[in-house]
């Protein structure tokens, strides 16, 4: 029969098993991410969905393991996976703590990326549609969670910070932005396959990379892409360089982590 292993004894349980590869770090805040045994590996592996998105579920020692990525604007308090296994039904809590992201006061010389006209509103409208569709891919099992850092660089923008764009408002920072000259070769933090390259009205020239099971990373900004849709390739792998293209103040890398669908702080799996 099933037992979901309760969060903190599922912990100490893990860290006497054997060890298949290094997880990201644990942060159950808004942004963050929580690490949680489900079931013995004897048994099939569970299917497990948060607020409706698929989980990603991995291997770890002798247990089945979901990593859930928060959304930024989830409430602190007690948070529900649905789990399914076996056709058996179970749900399991988990609590998620407040944490205060700083605010950042950006200045943008383009107005027209700040307060995009008619034309560039309905662009951004089909943009924020298919980004909503590859950051929710999910294709058989993730391949690796052992990253490496995308480029060297000063980290110049964190996650979570709270953008005021010439004196507005708008959505927090949803990755981790790392300064370096334009040209700089932006590598792959982990085996994957390229699911998406193209030029987009804030993220510029970007690639998306599915590394499976709900894992994806996105790289913006770009000056030039190097690889192509559909293409398999291995952690460490050039995909393009550094660059300022799209809504950026400088030659910058934008590098974001995806779980379910949600972005998560991508320091946490450094
Ligand atoms: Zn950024």
């Amino acid at each position: 029969m099933f037992r979901a292993i309760p969060f903190f004894a599922g912990s100490t349980l893990l860290a006497s098993a054997c060890v298949v590869q290094a997880f990201p770090t644990q942060q159950a805040v808004p942004g963050g991410l929580v690490i949680l045994p489900l079931a013995s590996q004897n048994e099939s592996m569970p299917t497990v969905y948060y607020a409706g998105e698929r989980v990603t579920v991995v291997p770890q020692g002798n247990y089945w393991v979901a990593l859930v990525g928060i959304p930024l604007n989830t409430e602190p308090g007690r948070q529900q996976l649905d789990i399914s296994l076996g056709g058996v039904q179970q749900a399991l809590n988990f609590e998620v703590q407040a944490k205060h992201y700083r605010i950042q006061r950006l200045r943008i010389k383009d107005k027209n990326k700040v307060e995009p006209d008619e034309d560039s509103s309905e662009r951004i409208v089909q943009e924020m549609a298919l980004q909503k569709r590859l950051t929710k891919h999910y294709v058989g099992q993730v391949s690796s969670t052992e990253f490496i850092r995308p480029v060297a660089g000063r980290d110049s923008g964190r996650f979570g910070l709270r953008r005021i764009l010439n004196g507005q408002q708008r959505q927090p920072h949803s990755g981790m932005d790392i300064a370096a000259a334009t040209g700089t070769p932006v590598k792959l933090v982990a085996p994957g396959r390229v699911i998406y390259t193209g030029n987009l009205f804030f993220s510029g020239n970007v690639v998306y990379v599915d590394h499976g099971g709900g894992l994806i990373s996105m790289y913006a900004h770009l000056n030039q892409i190097k690889v192509k849709n559909g293409e398999v390739l291995e952690q460490g792998d050039y995909l393009g360089t550094v660059g300022s293209s799209g809504r950026a103040t400088g030659s910058h890398l934008h590098w974001s982590v995806y779980l379910n669908g949600t972005a998560i702080n991508p320091a946490l799996f450094l």
